[in-house]
């Protein structure tokens, strides 16, 4: 045989070709290398602003010397101390590299060839992949107001419906349905379906929005053992490079999860650092009031300049710039700024900016109204 010819794609899985993969923010190296730029501004992954907490730095750098061992695998202090923090058992608690492999792994226990996975349109794009990729059929609910349209999303559940996937807020859009929407949803969806809640921005939301507004997802473990819901350590406490997120459900399901996650999938410094970030309540204060004040320098230049854009309840904003949106990325990216277009989603009018220092919020609107104001001239 001539090893040449040899096509892999007709070995492949059939339900690996298809697969769209996930296109992460452009990495501040790349452009400075493409554009010679030295003043760049990522404003596109909904990264921290303010790093991690100075606690965390610290903490890892007292442990390098563990660098030759395997971390543990159980996870024991960092579960310990997020069991406390939460105010649940640890035996509910599966820590994930990132919390993108936790929203896989659900895929992977519950769903395969012939099921069903429910997620909105405009929803987080890790749903669709994880329901991909163990060869489960993707459903996609149309959106209401950009969010998730939780009546639509009970109706579209079958018997072939396994597992539905939530993100309140959701990315890129920053939507949030409230506690009444929430509990109907919950109450009638059927126990034999699980639903997975990410609540991967719950901290900015719950800076932002009263209890009627926002439901804790936790408050609902005890009455629905079907329901899962996911946190990160990536956006509010600044570990984003580390990978550690967590899923919090009942005993059986997570005990599955631990069954078939990799042995030792959180790094020794991931769970330090976590374990660290969670004793310091007081840099996420900082954090989330920071991103208050972002938000409000951008929503005000926004308004002044006559540009939508969607409500949101995280660190990020989805700005409508309608047919100019791909002409204004890349005027963005000459000026050193990398937000996220989000056509991938079916949002061709907009971009993401993710809320940044004042210094990088100030670069992006300078950049933003240099922009336009060169777009209008060509025009
Ligand atoms: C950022 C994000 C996550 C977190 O991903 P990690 O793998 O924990 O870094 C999860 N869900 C949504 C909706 C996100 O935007």
């Amino acid at each position: 045989m001539n090893e040449t010819n040899i096509a892999y794609c007709d070995l492949v899985q059939p339900q690996i070709l298809g697969i769209h993969p996930y296109i992460p923010g452009k990495p501040v190296s790349e452009l400075q290398r493409e554009l010679g730029l030295t003043y760049v501004s990522k404003l596109a992954s909904n990264e921290n602003p303010l790093g991690a907490s100075p606690a965390v730095l610290t903490a890892i750098q007292n442990e390098l010397k563990e660098i030759a061992r395997y971390p543990d695998g159980s996870a024991y202090a960092l579960k310990t101390a997020l069991a406390e923090f939460l105010a649940i058992r640890p035996e509910q608690l599966a820590i994930g590299n990132g919390s993108n492999e936790l929203l896989e792994l659900v895929a992977r226990v519950f769903a395969g060839s012939g099921d069903e996975v429910l997620y909105s349109q405009y929803a987080f794009v890790v749903y669709p992949i994880s329901a991909q990729v163990v060869g489960a059929t993707g459903v996609e609910v149309p959106a209401k107001d950009w969010g998730h349209d939780l009546p639509a999303m009970l109706a579209a559940i079958t018997d072939k419906t396994k597992v539905i996937y939530l993100a309140n807020p959701n990315n890129p859009t920053g939507t949030v349905f409230n506690r009444k929407e929430w509990e109907a949803f919950i109450s009638q969806v059927p126990k034999t379906v699980i639903v997975v809640l990410d609540e991967a921005y719950i901290e900015y939301a719950q800076a932002q929005l009263n209890s009627d507004e926002y439901a804790n997802g936790l408050d609902y473990l005890a009455d629905h053992s079907n329901l899962l819901v996911s946190r990160t350590f990536s956006k509010a406490y600044g570990l984003a490079s580390l990978r550690v997120g967590y899923l919090a459900g009942c005993e059986e399901i997570i005990q599955y999860i631990n069954q078939i996650r990799a042995p030792f999938n959180v790094n020794h410094f991931a769970q330090i650092a976590a374990t660290a970030a969670l004793a310091d309540q007081s840099f996420v204060e900082k954090v989330l009031l920071s991103n208050q004040q972002g938000m409000r320098q951008i929503q005000e230049t926004l308004s002044s300049l006559g540009i939508d854009s969607i409500p949101s309840a995280g660190n990020f904003l989805c700005i409508d710039l309608g047919e100019k949106a791909i002409k204004v990325n890349q005027g963005l990216l000459e000026k050193g700024v990398i937000v996220r277009p989000v056509s991938n989603y079916g949002l061709h009018c907009f971009l993401r900016v993710s809320i940044g220092t004042q210094a990088e919020n100030q670069h992006f609107i300078d950049a933003l109204k240099s922009v336009l104001l060169s777009i209008s001239k060509d025009l």
